[in-house]
């Protein structure tokens, strides 16, 4: 499943000895495994072979300029949320008829970026925004392909804050809104609607959702075509989940085998725009023990990263596996891991029963490859870690540690 696996009780990215990466470039330091990224992006193109959809990499999962340039040399497309994402997946050679580009809040500026690139499509997710892109196109006098974002109202039986496609949520648009929409659709001089999309949550673990979600839109597909309404397109979204714990989330395979069906019945060209799924079992954060801490009530691993390097726990209560690097010891013991910032949400693990480290021992907070790094901060003037891209026995910085220059660069004092 990824390739980050203990060798002679030593932890290895594919081959090299994380310790090694850790002693080399300090930490907290980002490593990720180029095999395990490309090795995701392939098992869904695989599984999803038979009808050929364009797999959009979800950008902000990480957006890394090599892991987006690795995924695109292998065919990937890209779905992006921002200008800045629009410049990244250019900037890292994306052809631009590979580029789909979501968001509740897209400004003029971005709509006009994206306009100048010829991306494939805006995922439009409210009426407003439809007019807005459509009065933009006709100044420029260009047409914008777009794809209505459907809020299909389903349970993605995931976190709430990581659920986006239940009604009371800001995504997309409902069905009834959407139809009106698209009957009215030669009021948009400058618009070619081409596509329905939708994108219900993250970390989904079975396909029931996912079914439910399709299934909808399946319907909706048929009362358009009644009205002589054609498509081109269908986004399905993104939101596979993989395993932080004790997860057993269906494999790209299982999930193929429920949505061919549906998707074939559509007659449309599918769209994915997996993020997490390829990227998030692909990396792992490196941190140092600085003081090993017992309270009356608790032990505390204090270590060298932070909630700004790896926020995940903080904001969803998320679970990560924490590894030693070394597996040295056999004795195990109930600890939190904590870092160095003046928060209380500053955790990795609470009460978490792990093999016994000691200071100066060097841990793996594992699966941290999505929303890892792009969810960064720069919180109580740390600077952001250094990324590694290991591929077999070569090893790539593709982010240098930021200095404390960087801290202070466009402040004015
Ligand atoms: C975040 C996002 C994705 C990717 O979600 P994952 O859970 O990482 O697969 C896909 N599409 C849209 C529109 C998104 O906002």
């Amino acid at each position: 499943m990824h390739d980050f696996k203990f060798k002679n009780k030593k932890l290895y990215c594919e081959n090299i000895d994380v310790e090694y990466l850790a002693r080399r470039f300090g930490t907290p330091l980002y490593v990720y495994s180029y095999s395990t990224l490309i090795n995701h992006y392939l098992k869904l193109k695989d599984a999803f072979k038979s009808i050929n959809p364009l797999i959009c990499y979800s950008v902000k999962a990480n957006s890394n300029m090599a892991i987006i340039e690795s995924l695109i040399n292998k065919g990937a497309g890209l779905d992006v949320v921002s200008g800045g994402e629009l410049f990244r997946a250019l900037k890292a050679g994306c052809p631009a008829n590979r580029i789909v580009y979501a968001s509740v809040g897209k400004t003029d500026n971005e709509i006009k970026e994206a306009l100048n690139a010829g991306i494939l499509f805006f995922n439009v997710e409210s009426l407003p925004e439809l007019e807005n892109i459509n009065r933009i196109a006709r100044k420029l006098d260009k047409a914008a392909r777009v794809a209505i974002r459907i809020n299909p109202d389903v349970e993605a039986k995931t976190h709430k804050f990581i659920t986006t496609g239940k009604i009371t949520n800001k995504f997309g648009i409902d069905l009834n809104s959407a139809y009106n929409i698209l009957l009215m659709r030669s009021k948009f001089s400058n618009i070619d609607i081409s596509g329905l999309h939708i994108h219900i949550g993250s970390q989904i673990t079975n396909g029931e959702p996912f079914v439910a979600a399709i299934t909808k839109i399946i319907k909706f597909i048929g009362q358009l075509k009644k009205k002589g309404i054609g498509l081109e397109y269908l986004n399905i979204g993104g939101g596979l989940g993989i395993v932080y714990d004790k997860e057993t989330p269906q494999t790209a395979m299982k999930f193929a085998k429920k949505a061919l069906p549906l998707l074939k019945a559509t007659g449309l060209k599918i769209i994915m725009e997996p993020g997490r799924f390829i990227v998030g079992n692909a990396g792992i954060m490196v941190t140092k023990v600085l003081y090993v801490k017992p309270t009356p009530k608790k032990k505390f691993i204090i270590v060298d990263a932070g909630m700004n390097d790896l926020i995940r726990p903080a904001l969803y209560g998320a679970y990560h596996q924490i590894l030693p690097l070394s597996l040295v010891s056999g004795r195990r013991e109930k600890v939190d891991v904590v870092g160095p910032i003046c928060e209380s949400g500053d955790f990795f693990a609470k009460d978490r029963i792990m093999p016994k480290v000691s200071e100066g021992d060097y841990i793996a907070v594992m699966s941290a490859g999505a929303y890892g790094f792009t969810m960064a901060s720069n919180y109580n003037s740390r600077r952001r870690a250094c990324e590694i891209l290991v591929s077999g026995t070569d090893v790539s910085v593709i982010r240098d540690r930021e200095t404390y220059g960087d801290l202070i660069r466009n402040e004015k004092y």
